[in-house]
């Protein structure tokens, strides 16, 4: 029988093989972690009783490979106890030659929805494998996969009804495709134009961006509009981040493969497997992969532990999160954009509420929790306003919707990525400091002389230097400018105030 493992978001062809010779009954189960063995043998045992075929009571040897694969989850259980009936003479398995076949199995005989169907097809057609059954549950999700034939099944009887030419498997539910939900909208967002700004510069140079102020300045609503003017995902990333959901057992039922990029939003007492991934069995992916090729927002980042924080760094560098596992390192993609908000101080009371009594040195150390290794991967570092009234009752405030920003952010992409086409950088974020420097892109002094006066003053660090230049480049790409101008300059310092207070 074929099956399929997942590692990581990886699948790879697992061959289940079962022999079954006179002897003591007995039953050897190899290629399987231990715990695993037990749960997989007494449910597969139970689960062929009750379908109503009889367990063979000699001595059964199940064997798993590759071997050295790791692998963990319930998925093998369909694939075991057709070998096992196999092996026993019971059930020919030609109708099953060249099929993948996955599915866990309850003790009635019930066959059960598996996390991560999605990437095991994915492995099938890799493998060269055509037609997958999988638990009726999971066929929707299944059939996402193009050029693969799926049929689902609810039961274990009638799989094996199936085999025997007595009954029918499942076609897909083909229910009505559900209409995307639309995120919140630009749109909503009243005033806020450095917010706004922000946001803007962040999408279309791919930055991380923090923003500090106080509650009401419009952070979190900010934040939750990123993903609404970035790109749609393309085939290959709809399929990953789609699959990472899979795994993660949030995929909703009938939706069709993800096209937006995500948004998590993890609260800041969310534990370190919450953020990076873990669990027991099989791995499940954390908000961070969750967030692949889309938008991991931190909202009152200070508050995250210290640990929490610290678990980011590695995987924001490398793109991807290693889990150590008892079976050996499962890896998830984990591309992000990071956003992270937070207040001035940490009692958090609205500007110009007299009640905060927090010292300097309270909010120094409070924002102190940032810094560091996190807050130095950050280009945009803006200081947001709270809304005044005036600005809530001015009735020309232009209030551009998400799809008219999402256009220019589109433009200046396509700039950045046809610049960068020789060494193969996808943003402006990616370009590393030396190469703005070097010869063939320095600025010209002149425009260059915002810049330089608050390094020479102190005010602004070599690295933050670099990310200036970062900035500039961003912003000429959304005015449709070859090369920043010294306004660009100007406006890029002005993304980095957070620095600079
Ligand atoms: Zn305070």
């Amino acid at each position: 029988m074929l099956s399929v493992g997942l590692v990581g978001v990886r699948g790879h062809l697992v061959e289940v093989e079962a022999d079954v010779a006179s002897g003591l009954p007995l039953v050897a189960l190899s290629g399987l972690p231990d715990t695993a063995l037990h749960e997989a043998r007494d449910r597969v045992r139970a689960a062929i009783v009750n379908s109503g075929q009889a367990w063979p009571n000699r001595r059964i040897t199940i064997n798993l490979l590759p071997a050295s694969l790791p692998k963990s989850g319930s998925g093998f259980d369909i694939a075991v106890a057709c070998a096992v009936l196999a092996g026993a003479g019971e059930l020919p398995l030609a109708a099953l030659h060249g099929v993948v076949v996955v599915g866990e199995l309850g003790l009635d005989g019930r066959v059960q929805p598996v996390r991560g169907v999605l990437p095991m097809v994915l492995a099938a057609i890799r493998a060269g494998i055509r037609r997958v059954v999988v638990p009726q549950a999971n066929a929707a999700e299944a059939a996402l996969v193009p050029g693969v034939t799926v049929r689902g099944t609810d039961t274990l009887h009638r799989l094996i009804g199936f085999v025997r030419g007595s009954e029918r498997l499942l076609d897909p539910p083909a229910g009505p495709p559900l209409e995307p939900v639309a995120g919140p909208d630009l749109a909503d967002v009243v005033g806020q134009g450095v917010g706004r700004r922000a946001i803007e510069v962040a999408a279309a140079g791919n930055h991380h961006l923090a923003m500090m102020g106080p509650p009401g300045a419009g952070k979190t609503m900010l934040a939750h509009r990123l993903p609404s003017i970035l790109p749609d995902l393309d085939d290959e990333a709809a399929l990953e981040v789609t699959a990472l959901y899979s795994i993660a057992g949030t995929l909703p039922a009938g939706a069709p493969l993800l096209r937006r990029p995500p948004l998590q939003a993890p609260h800041h007492s969310a534990s370190v497997p919450a953020l990076v991934g873990g669990g027991s069995g099989l791995a499940r992916p954390g908000a961070l992969s969750l967030a692949h090729r889309g938008v991991l927002f931190l909202d009152e980042a200070p508050e995250f532990s210290p640990r929490a924080l610290e678990s980011l760094r590695q995987p924001l560098e490398q793109g991807a999160v290693s889990l150590r596992r008892t079976q050996g390192e499962t890896t998830f993609p984990a591309r992000v954009q990071l956003v992270l908000a937070a207040n001035p101080c940490p009692c958090a009371k609205p500007a110009g509420d007299q009640v905060c009594e927090c010292t300097a040195l309270a909010r120094r150390r409070y924002l102190g929790r940032l810094s560091g290794p996190l807050l130095d991967r950050i280009d945009i570092q803006v200081g947001l306003d709270p809304l005044t009234t005036a600005v809530l009752l001015d009735e020309h405030l232009v209030q551009e919707p998400s799809a008219v920003v999402a256009d220019r952010v589109a433009k200046a992409r396509a700039a950045a990525v046809a610049r960068w086409a020789e060494p193969g950088w996808r943003s402006n974020a990616e370009v590393p400091g030396p190469v703005l420097r070097s010869a063939g892109w320095r600025l010209p002094r002149s425009v260059l002389l915002p810049v330089r006066q608050l390094l020479d003053r102190g005010e602004l660090s070599a690295r933050g230097y670099d990310r200036v230049l970062r900035l500039a480049w961003t912003i000429a790409d959304l005015a449709g400018r070859d090369r920043p101008d010294r306004g660009d300059v100007c406006e890029a310092t002005e993304l980095r105030r957070g620095e600079l207070r």
